[in-house]
């Protein structure tokens, strides 16, 4: 299994993180398989979505934020209940078939690490299989 450092800059962000992904599977070195990601956070996800224009990741952002407030009498003490719900909605894995030593994924998509709780140091793992 291989753990992927990811900072993140904001309360909430999507961050590409294909090309890391892509470098795992390049050092792992198997021609075909599945590339399993998983988060181990309970305010942070993953998706796969546009990577071409920038614009998508920020209209998600602002409507999940709609969708789900940041604040709204939630229970959860410590006040990030948002946080914990958007995860759970995005989910916390992704499979990828991997062929030929690559991803393969759709000409305008890219994995994101979605934070809902940062800015924080983050960590993502890979698994090939
Ligand atoms: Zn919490």
């Amino acid at each position: 299994m291989h753990k992927i450092n990811v900072k993140t800059p904001s309360r909430t962000a999507m961050i590409d993180i294909t090309s890391k992904i892509q470098e795992v599977v390049r050092k792992e070195g198997k021609e075909s398989g599945i590339c399993h990601i998983f988060v181990p956070h309970t305010t942070a996800g993953l998706t796969i979505n546009e990577n071409a224009d920038p614009d998508v990741v920020d209209d998600i952002l602002k409507e999940i934020n709609k969708i789900v407030p940041f604040d709204d009498g939630y229970k959860h003490c410590e006040g990030n209940s948002a946080a914990h719900i958007k995860a759970s909605l995005f989910g916390f894995s992704q499979q990828v078939i991997v062929e030929n030593n690559q991803l393969v994924l759709g000409r305008w998509q890219g994995i994101y690490f979605c934070e809902f709780d940062g800015p924080r140091n983050r960590e993502v793992y890979v698994k090939i299989l």
